[in-house]
C-alpha cells in the first residue's frame, strides 16, 4: 500500500516527517533541536529544525575517519561486504519509509522516491558481489623468472558531497562501493535535505551494530551548507572527494583538491539531448520524451533538456507531445495521481522564470501553478520551447522543467548541434535504422558519458559506470569499474629466478 495513503495532503508535514523517521528508529525529537530550518518543498512549510556541524566538529569527524579507515582498510573485503548486505537489508525493511520521506524532504513524486530507494538496495548487492572481487591483473613479464601483479588497495577517508535531487542514492552509490573497498566515508548532504541523510545514517549505524566489528566513525554525515563542503574539499586527509552537483561547484572543488593533490569524483551538471530521426517509433519516443523532460520536475541531471526532430516527422511528433503536455498532472507529490511536483525552492522557480522570459523561442506552458493552494510552494507546467533554427544551441543548464525543440535536416547536423554544449551527460537517439543508431554510438556520434538507443536520457540502471564528459566532470560512479576509483592501484614485479636482469636489457655491471 502506497505510505503516504494514510496520510491526507494537507496533513502537517512535519508531523509526518517526525512519523516516518520514528518508523526508522529515529527519536522525532531529532526534528527539534537545531539551528537549521529545512522546509518542504511541497508547500514551502518548515519540516523542522536540524543541527549543524560546526568547524570543530568536522575536523573530530575527519580524524575519526582517519582512526576507522586505518582499522577498517585491514578486514578482508569480502567481511566488509557483510555490512554491505546488512545495510541492503535495512533498506529493504524501509524501502516505503524513506522513500515517503523523500518525497517530503525534496519534493519528487512517490513512485521516484520509492525508485531512489531501490537504486539504494540495486548498489549494495551489486557492491556485496563485488567484494569478492576487486580483481588485478597479472602482466606477461619480458624478464625471465619474473611475475608482474597489479593489487587494488583501499584508499582513504572518502568525502561525498551530494546534491537536493537524489538526497540519499548518490550517497549509497558511493559508500556502499567506498566501504567495500575499505574506506571509511563522511557524507555532507544539500542542507536543503539533511534529514533523509539523518534517516540513512541511523540506518547505517544500525548496521554497523549488527555486524559488531565495524571501527567507530567508518560513516559519518556533517550537516550544513558550502562552507561545510569547503571544509571537508580542503582537507589533506580527505583521500577522495567524490562531489555531485553543479559546475559551478565543481569548478570550484576540482582545483583545491587538485592543488593538495588528492582524488576527486566529480558528477556535474548535464544539458541533455534526444534525437527523433523519421524511423523512430514515434510512440515510444513522446513517453521517453515526456518522462526524461518533465519527470522529477525537471530536476534530475540526466532530464532532457533539448530535443531535436527529423523536420519530416516534427509536426507529427512536436503534435503528440504537445498533447501530452496538456494532460500532466502537476501537483503534490504525495498524491498518487500527480506526475510533476513542485521545485525544490523559490529560488529554482526564479532562474526557471528568468530563463522562459530570456529564450528567443516560442514558449508553452512555464507558468506557475497551484499557488492559491501552497502560496509558499513553487508548482509549475513544464515548458515546451519551439526554437528557430540556430547554429548553437541552448549552452547552459537551467535546472527545471523546459524542454527546447529544434528540427533538423540531417544526422550529422543534429550530432553537431547535440555535441554543441559544454556539458557531456546523457543522450539518445531514437531510431530504428541500424545505420543511425551506431553512427550515434559511435566516436563520431554522441560525445556524452551515456549514449542510448530508443531509451530516454534519465533513469539509469545501477550496473553501468554513470557520469559524464566535459563540464559534468568526467568521473564515472555505480557499476562496471567504477570501483577502482575508490581505491589506489599496486603495480608489483616479482622475481623468483637467481639471476637480476634489468627491463629494457639494460646492462649495470661493476
Ligand atoms: P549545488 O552545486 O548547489 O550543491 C551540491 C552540493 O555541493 C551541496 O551539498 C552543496 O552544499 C555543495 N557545495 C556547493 N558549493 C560547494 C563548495 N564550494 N565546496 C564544497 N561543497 C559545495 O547543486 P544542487 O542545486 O544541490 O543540485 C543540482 C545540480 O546538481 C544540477 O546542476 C545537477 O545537474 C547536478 N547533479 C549532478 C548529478 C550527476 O551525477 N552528474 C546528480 C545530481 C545532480
Amino acid at each position: 500500500m502506497n505510505k503516504l495513503a494514510s496520510f491526507s495532503n494537507d496533513a502537517d508535514r512535519s508531523q509526518l516527517a517526525a512519523d516516518l523517521l520514528k518508523q526508522m528508529g529515529l527519536d522525532g525529537k531529532t526534528l527539534q533541536a537545531g539551528d537549521l530550518t529545512v522546509r518542504s518543498p511541497v508547500d514551502g512549510l518548515p519540516l523542522g529544525k536540524v543541527k549543524t556541524s560546526s568547524a570543530a566538529a568536522v575536523d573530530s569527524a575527519i580524524a575519526q575517519s582517519v582512526q576507522a579507515y586505518e582499522r577498517w582498510k585491514t578486514v578482508p573485503a569480502p567481511r566488509r561486504g557483510e555490512l554491505i548486505r546488512v545495510f541492503g537489508n535495512k533498506l529493504r525493511e524501509h524501502k516505503e519509509t524513506l522513500g515517503a520521506l523523500v518525497t517530503v524532504e525534496c519534493g519528487k513524486i512517490y513512485q521516484e522516491g520509492l525508485g531512489e530507494v531501490q537504486e539504494m538496495i540495486d548498489i549494495c548487492d551489486f557492491a556485496v558481489g563485488l567484494s569478492r572481487q576487486l580483481y588485478g591483473l597479472t602482466i606477461a613479464s619480458e624478464r625471465p623468472g619474473h611475475r608482474m601483479a597489479e593489487t587494488w588497495h583501499p584508499i582513504g577517508p572518502v568525502g561525498v558531497i551530494s546534491a537536493f535531487n537524489f538526497p540519499v542514492a548518490v550517497w549509497c552509490w558511493n559508500t556502499a562501493l567506498a566501504i567495500v573497498c575499505g574506506n571509511s566515508v563522511i557524507w555532507k548532504p544539500s542542507h536543503k535535505t539533511p534529514i533523509t541523510a539523518l534517516a540513512c545514517q541511523h540506518m547505517f549505524a544500525a548496521a554497523m551494530a549488527e555486524l559488531g566489528d565495524a571501527p567507530v566513525g567508518l560513516s559519518q554525515l556533517i550537516i550544513g551548507a558550502v562552507e561545510t563542503g569547503t571544509q571537508l574539499v580542503a582537507d589533506k586527509r580527505m583521500a577522495l572527494i567524490s562531489a555531485t552537483g553543479s559546475t559551478a561547484m565543481g569548478r570550484k572543488v576540482g582545483p583545491v583538491v587538485a592543488a593538495r593533490f588528492g582524488r576527486s569524483l566529480l558528477e556535474l551538471g548535464g544539458n541533455n539531448a534526444i534525437i527523433v530521426c523519421p524511423s523512430a517509433d514515434l510512440d515510444m519516443a513522446v513517453r521517453a520524451i515526456l518522462f526524461g523532460a518533465v519527470g522529477t520536475a525537471g530536476q534530475r541531471c540526466t532530464s532532457t533538456r533539448r530535443l531535436f526532430v527529423h523536420e519530416d516527422i516534427y509536426d507529427a511528433l512536436v503534435g503528440a507531445l504537445k498533447q501530452a503536455y496538456a494532460k500532466i498532472r502537476v501537483g503534490n507529490p504525495m498524491d498518487a495521481q500527480t506526475l510533476v511536483g513542485p521545485l525544490i525552492d523559490a529560488d529554482a522557480y526564479e532562474s526557471m522564470q528568468q530563463t522562459l522570459s530570456a529564450v528567443e523561442g516560442k514558449v508553452i506552458g512555464g507558468e506557475r501553478v497551484l499557488e492559491d493552494v501552497y502560496s509558499q510552494a513553487f508548482y509549475v507546467n513544464p515548458a515546451l520551447v519551439e526554437m528557430p533554427a540556430a547554429d548553437h544551441t541552448v549552452q547552459e543548464e537551467t535546472f527545471a522543467p523546459i524542454l527546447y525543440v529544434y528540427a533538423f535536416k540531417s544526422l550529422e547536423e543534429a550530432i553537431r548541434q547535440h555535441n554543441d554544449v559544454p556539458q557531456g551527460l546523457s543522450s539518445a537517439i531514437f531510431s530504428n535504422d541500424i545505420r543511425e543508431a551506431e553512427l550515434f554510438l559511435s566516436a563520431a556520434g554522441s560525445d556524452c558519458g551515456i549514449a542510448n538507443v530508443n531509451i530516454g536520457t534519465s533513469g539509469a540502471e545501477i550496473g553501468g559506470a554513470f557520469g559524464g564528459e566535459k563540464e559534468t566532470g568526467g568521473g564515472r560512479e555505480s557499476g562496471s569499474d567504477a570501483w577502482k576509483a575508490y581505491m589506489r592501484r599496486a603495480t608489483s614485479t616479482i622475481n623468483y629466478s637467481k639471476e637480476l636482469p634489468l627491463s629494457q636489457g639494460i646492462e649495470f655491471n661493476l
